[in-house]
């Protein structure tokens, strides 16, 4: 599209995650006139790590806000998977942006750090906090939104963006819930100091066994590391109660000085989710209605590509609009590109990492040629 017609356009943006943040970068820098409504009165993230992968960073590098992506992390150079005594299954580079000249790695961000980073790249005034969606009305090339607190907005094109329970999704493409996996996330940031010596460097273990893995993300940068415990549990409560000797149990077996990590956690500090994803949805947008990040294609966590996968459909849809002659040919273009891709991401973030599942994937060797695995 023109760059007069682009300046036109009002884009109405539904959540402030890391899809809807990032979609707000991107395509405000295409000179649209965006705005972005977020249901919560404050923006708050999980005490937890995550990686971010070279091609995430080179969007950031493309954005401009590289650097205050890197300033608040930490670059690794590969991750490893281990038994949970501690021995070795696989290791392995994280994988590079195919041409990329820059040598651009993967970081190791804290969840909070890096909403805060997107979110303060963004124009003063832009986002709207206490806005729920409550409907979307889809006019054809322009759609009415209807908040909780009153508002009603009217926009040329309109990002649904929020998250694995998406209103937009509801209402214009599935009535479809979300899917439980079967297990539980439980997720802190500790200090390395009471890492009893497993975290001295800046690269990502996870050790697995009896269906429970263990994440250990370090953030140098904060001179912290996350430790993430996925197990399995058949109680599919969104926030389920769990004690400690809950946790502890999942990870009888497991090298002791993870145990002693565990037993050592303040309860109060860990987050508590059961694990849930959403089935494929066949089409992601109307003609001025699109959804992007977990929104349309929630994935379990076991590939890491989560939130990279929303900062990538936001680089997409910017892409598309750049080069489509209309909103509408854009969107189907911006499906037509990320959508396969993230089918097959949620299809394989489906499949587990028991040891023989990693053995399966990596037969017989320390490294391989598998680009995704883990965080
Ligand atoms: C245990 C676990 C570990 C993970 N680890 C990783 C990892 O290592 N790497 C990775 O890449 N991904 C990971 N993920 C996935 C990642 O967290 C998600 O993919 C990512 O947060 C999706 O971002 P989003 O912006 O699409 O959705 P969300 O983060 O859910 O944001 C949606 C936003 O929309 C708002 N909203 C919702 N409804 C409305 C409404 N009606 N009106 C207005 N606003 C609304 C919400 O308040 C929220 O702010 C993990 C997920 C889990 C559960």
């Amino acid at each position: 599209m023109q760059s007069s017609e682009l300046e036109n356009l009002k884009i109405a943006i539904v959540g402030a995650g890391y899809a809807g943040a990032a979609a707000a970068k991107a395509l405000s820098l295409l000179g649209a006139d965006v705005n972005v409504y977020e249901q919560a009165s404050q923006i708050r993230e999980v005490g937890a790590g995550i990686g971010l992968r070279p091609s995430t960073m080179d969007r950031f590098r493309q954005w401009g806000i590289f650097d205050a992506v890197a300033q608040v992390s930490s670059p690794s150079d590969y991750f490893e998977i281990l038994t949970g005594t501690n021995d070795p299954i696989m290791k392995e580079e994280w994988p590079a942006v195919p041409g990329d000249t820059e040598g651009t790695k993967t970081h190791l961000i804290h969840r909070g750090d890096f909403i805060d980073a997107l979110l303060g790249v963004l124009p003063e005034g832009m986002v709207h906090l206490g806005h729920k969606l409550e409907t979307l009305e889809d006019k054809g090339d322009r759609s009415v939104l209807t908040f909780t607190n009153g508002t009603i907005v009217e926009a040329d094109l309109v990002i649904g963006a929020d998250g694995i329970k998406s209103v937009v999704r509801q209402q214009l493409f599935s009535d479809k819930g979300p899917v439980f996996s079967g297990e539980h996330a439980y997720r802190t940031v500790i200090s390395v100091d009471d890492a009893y010596g497993m975290a001295t460097d800046d690269n990502l273990r996870m050790y697995i066994g009896r269906g429970t893995k263990v994440y250990l993300l370090p953030l140098r940068h904060r001179g912290q590391v996350s430790f993430d415990i996925t197990a399995l549990c058949p109680d599919s409560t969104w926030a389920p109660t769990i004690t400690k000797e809950d946790i502890l149990a999942t990870l009888e077996g497991f090298d002791e000085r993870i145990v002693n990590i565990a037993r050592d956690l303040d309860m109060d500090t860990v987050s508590i989710r059961a694990v849930y994803d959403i089935d494929p949805v066949d089409v992601w947008h109307t003609d001025s209605v699109a959804l992007v990040g977990d929104a349309a294609h929630s994935m379990l966590h076991h590939q890491g590509q989560g939130a990279n996968s929303a900062i990538l459909d936001a680089g997409g849809l910017a892409d598309a609009l750049k080069e489509a002659d209309s909103v509408k040919e854009a969107l189907a273009l911006y499906q037509a590109n990320r959508k396969p891709v993230t089918d097959e991401l949620q299809r394989i973030s489906r499949q587990g990492w028991t040891e023989d599942e990693v053995n399966d994937v990596f037969p017989g060797q320390k490294t391989a040629a598998q680009p995704a695995a883990t965080k």
